[in-house]
Order: C-alpha cells, then sequence, then structure tokens
C-alpha cells in the first residue's frame, strides 16, 4: 500500500449531504444539509483557498516558496495556511489583535506567519490589518493578496464545486437553497451555478442583524444604520464585497446571535450534527421562510452548513459565555455530574 500526503488537497469538496430529521419535524418539505465540515481544513473555505491558489499557479504567479497574503483569523487563514503547507508556500496572515490567542495559536500551529495588527484604528491607517496586508503584498514581489471580499475567484470556486455537487447529490431535485452570506461567494457561486440549472430555484440569503447586506438587496442603499456589533462569526457585514453577486439571491432573512446560537447546540444535540454557529443560523432561517411560507410538502431544500462546532468551543459551545449573554438561564446548563 502507498499513501500521498499530497492527496489531501483532493479531499476538499465532494462534502456529504445529510437530510435533517427532528430540527425539521415541523417544516413542510425534505430538508438536507450540505456539511462543509468535512472538508479537511473543517469549513468551505478550503475551497477558495485552493481554487484561488490553483489558480495563481496556472497563471505562473505563484512558484514553489512564493508568499501569499490575507486578512483573516477564521476559517479562510486555516485553509490558506493549510493548502499552503501543501503546496509549499510562505503564508503571511495579517488579524485584528482582537483575535482570541487561540486563533492566532491555531493558525501560527498551521504554519502560518501571524501579524497581530491593533483593533482600534481606522482602516487606513498604516496599522491597520488591511494596511499591513497590502504592504507586505507589495514589498513581496509575486506573493498572492486572496483579499476573499474582492475576488471573483471567491464567486467561482463555489460555481465550479459546491454548485455541481449539490446539483448532482439531488438529482437536480433541489427546489430552494440556504446560505449564510459574509464574502457572498458560497451564496452566489453556489446559487448563479443551480439557477443555470433550473431557474426556479429560490436562493435564499442569510444575514445577521448588525449588517448591512439584507437592506442593500432590498433597497439598493447603503444604510450605516443597519450597523451594529453582533456575535454571530462569518456572516453578515458592514461593507459591500463585489464577491457578492445580489442579483443571485431571490430574498434575504436576518438572524439574531441567540436564536443561532441556540439552533446550533439543538442541530447538535438532535442531529448529531457538531457545526458551527453559522449553521445555526441557516437552520434558523429555514423556519423563518417557513413561516413566511415560502416551501410546501414537495420543497427539497438544502441549506449549507457551513463549518464545524470545535472552532467554537469558547462560544456558542460553553454554557458560561451563552449564560453571560443571556441566552441561557443560570441552571439551564445539562450534562456535567461532578462527583
Ligand atoms: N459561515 C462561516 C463560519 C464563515 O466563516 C463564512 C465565511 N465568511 C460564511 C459562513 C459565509 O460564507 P461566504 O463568505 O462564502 O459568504
Amino acid at each position: 500500500m502507498s499513501f500521498d500526503s499530497s492527496k489531501l488537497i483532493e479531499l476538499i469538496g465532494n462534502t456529504p449531504i445529510i437530510q435533517l430529521d427532528k430540527t425539521v419535524q415541523n417544516l413542510p418539505g425534505d430538508f438536507y444539509a450540505k456539511v462543509e465540515a468535512f472538508n479537511p481544513g473543517h469549513s468551505a473555505k478550503d475551497r477558495i483557498a485552493r481554487h484561488i491558489i490553483e489558480t495563481a499557479e496556472a497563471r505562473g504567479i505563484l512558484k514553489p516558496g512564493s508568499v501569499i497574503v490575507e486578512t483573516t483569523s477564521g476559517n479562510t487563514g486555516f485553509s490558506i495556511a493549510m493548502v499552503s503547507i501543501l503546496k509549499g508556500y510562505q503564508c503571511i496572515l495579517a488579524v485584528s489583535s482582537k483575535s482570541s490567542t487561540d486563533k492566532i495559536d491555531m493558525l501560527k500551529t498551521m504554519g502560518a506567519k501571524v501579524y497581530v495588527c491593533p483593533a482600534n484604528v481606522a482602516a487606513d491607517d498604516p496599522k491597520s490589518y488591511y494596511k499591513v496586508a497590502e504592504r507586505l503584498h507589495q514589498e513581496t514581489p509575486g506573493s498572492v493578496y486572496i483579499n476573499q471580499y474582492f475576488n471573483e475567484l471567491n464567486i467561482e470556486a463555489h460555481y465550479k464545486s459546491t454548485g455541481p455537487e449539490i446539483w448532482k447529490q439531488t438529482n437536480g431535485e433541489i427546489t430552494h437553497l440556504i446560505a449564510c452570506s459574509g464574502t457572498g461567494g458560497t451564496i452566489s457561486g453556489t446559487g448563479k451555478y443551480l439557477k443555470e440549472q433550473n431557474p426556479d430555484i429560490q436562493i435564499l440569503g442569510v444575514d445577521a442583524y448588525g449588517s448591512v447586506l439584507k437592506k442593500y438587496h432590498e433597497t439598493g442603499e447603503f444604510d450605516e444604520n443597519e450597523i451594529f456589533p453582533y456575535k454571530i462569526e462569518g456572516m453578515g457585514k458592514n461593507l459591500i464585497p463585489t464577491a457578492t453577486d445580489f442579483s443571485v439571491i431571490d430574498e434575504f432573512t436576518k438572524v439574531s446571535d441567540k436564536d443561532a446560537a441556540l439552533v446550533a447546540r439543538e442541530i447538535a444535540q438532535t442531529e448529531g450534527l457538531f457545526v458551527g454557529y453559522t449553521s445555526g443560523a441557516a437552520l434558523q432561517a429555514a423556519r423563518q421562510f417557513a413561516e413566511a411560507g415560502k416551501f410546501d410538502k414537495n420543497s427539497k431544500v438544502v441549506i449549507i452548513f457551513p463549518d464545524h462546532g470545535s472552532r467554537y468551543m469558547n462560544k456558542i459551545y460553553s454554557d458560561n459565555w451563552m449564560t453571560e449573554q443571556g441566552f441561557l438561564e443560570k441552571g439551564d446548563e445539562e450534562g456535567i455530574v461532578y462527583i
């Protein structure tokens, strides 16, 4: 038997679709989760890391030992760091000092050089993580700046992989797609592919309270009054990313921090799927769309679950954190017996 470690990269994508059961018993139609935690880097961001890096290789920009730069401490950072290891690139990530030490340690463990930049400076301050990343990119000839919010390859990654996978896995029977929107790459790329196969498929977006996306989609107006801090990480935005193709999206709903957190815990406890905060948001959105009469008994709804629960142990899977936020009552904690 021979094993080749570089094949890890080929395990990106082709994630399973799992039919949901207990969490959707009261909703009309069949509901399926596309579980992106099955990617080797445990999130959908593996797809864009691979696609953007391999496109740069094909264009002759990246050579062995080249540098890849991005501004993220989240899933994208992890995926870029992982693909960089597999392909022999250096990975530089500029992150905000708001990032938890756990996250910074995780990125360092995956071989990334991490620049921690002050959180309390304006975006155009030379010390901000945007400016630090831009400077490092400019100072490093032949480097690639992933720039996921403004890179059309982000959409293309999902157009070429997530979309065709879902179409095939549902034998073309999908009627609705539900996906959270952060950069918008997932919903735009997947939605575009699916609509090209069948224009009747409804593409339903999930936004956060505190984000501008839903209002922008409805009115074309960037409304600063929509912006306030919220807890869900990875979805919603305080700017309009060009990696979002709003024309593909039929409708958005907004989900609260509390509902998303409680539903993520419910998914773990009743479906046995240990998924992240935004997966809870996506299923909560399905319930809200059902309440609004979007589905009937013939609906076949695919919900994208973007990442794995292990990244949220100190947040939604911590009873202390949940109680601090007022999402659980004190005394609601269950399951631990101290001897
Ligand atoms: N959920 C999580 C946990 C994420 O990290 C992201 C990416 N920011 C999303 C949802 C949204 O995906 P996209 O950026 O493709 O819109």
